[in-house]
């Protein structure tokens, strides 16, 4: 059974419609559309340059785009009028690089945000705080630097730090993509125990079992087009696209 099976799918969190983006003349995405329910697990993948980091980057509004529509959670993102900051505290989004403050605790570093940005009581905070550091599995590191933390402990951080703006969807952008086998797979039992509790979440990855396993649905790009997308088991067992095989074949 498929994460989404285990939970009623909601309403459409993330809708992207007709969406292209350039830079200068190069197209980056072309006509693109997906649309993502709540309590759904997707999985993009594809590779390098095919505009996956570009598609996350333009629904969480850190780049515009250039035509088409992208809504979230009822919030048009292309509007000019947007409120980027709303916005951004219902799109959580995690990089490769894990970007802590490397002067703050672990702690902290899930603290800041809501204290500074949402201007939230700082004991509710701590003790939230704590509650995530536990679910990313790392109450024990609570006063650890991140230079005192593996690199998979530094991004379970980084998720729980994501986790405390209290988001609607979750980006993951190739958030394993650094980390050696043994610490690659702590973050992506993270990952998947918070698709199992029903986070949405978006996955930009090269884990191919992770989103064999995980993922209620896989995109596949190549080129700024998505190509082919599907359940993983059609999608893995029966690609229909000849583009989708020969990149299955070089990754498998
Ligand atoms: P992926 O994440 O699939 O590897 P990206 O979305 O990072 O792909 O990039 C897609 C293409 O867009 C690449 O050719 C990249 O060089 C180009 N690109 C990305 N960001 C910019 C930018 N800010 N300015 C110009 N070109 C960019
Ligand atoms: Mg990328």
């Amino acid at each position: 059974m498929t994460m989404a099976a285990r939970h009623e799918l909601g309403e459409p969190v993330v809708v992207v419609e007709g969406v292209e983006k350039a830079f200068g003349a190069f197209m980056v995405l072309k006509d693109v559309s997906l649309t993502i329910r709540r309590g759904e697990t997707v999985c993009i993948i594809g590779p390098s340059g095919s505009g996956k980091s570009t598609l996350l980057r333009c629904i969480n509004a850190l780049v515009p785009i250039s035509k088409g529509s992208i809504t979230v959670a009822g919030r048009q993102v292309n509007d000019p009028a947007l409120d980027k900051l709303a916005l951004r505290r219902d799109v959580g989004i995690v990089f490769q690089q894990y970007n802590l403050f490397p002067h703050k605790t672990a702690l902290q570093n899930v603290m800041m945000a809501p204290i500074h940005v949402l201007k939230q009581d700082p004991a509710e905070v701590g003790e939230r705080a704590r509650h995530l550091l536990a679910k990313v599995g790392l109450s024990h590191k609570h006063d650890a630097y991140p230079g005192e933390l593996s690199g998979g402990q530094q991004q379970r951080v980084a998720i729980a730090r994501s986790l405390a703006m209290n988001p609607k969807v979750m980006l993951f952008d190739e958030v394993t993509a650094a980390l050696d086998p043994e610490t690659k797979k702590e973050v992506l039992v993270t990952i998947r125990d918070l698709a199992a509790e029903g986070m949405t979440c978006i996955l930009v990855t090269h884990e191919m079992g992770f989103a064999r396993e995980v993922a209620d649905h896989v995109y596949f790009t190549d080129g700024g087009v998505i190509v082919e997308h599907a359940a993983p088991a059609e999608f893995f067992g029966a690609p229909r696209e000849t583009r989708t095989r020969a990149f299955l074949e070089q990754v498998l």
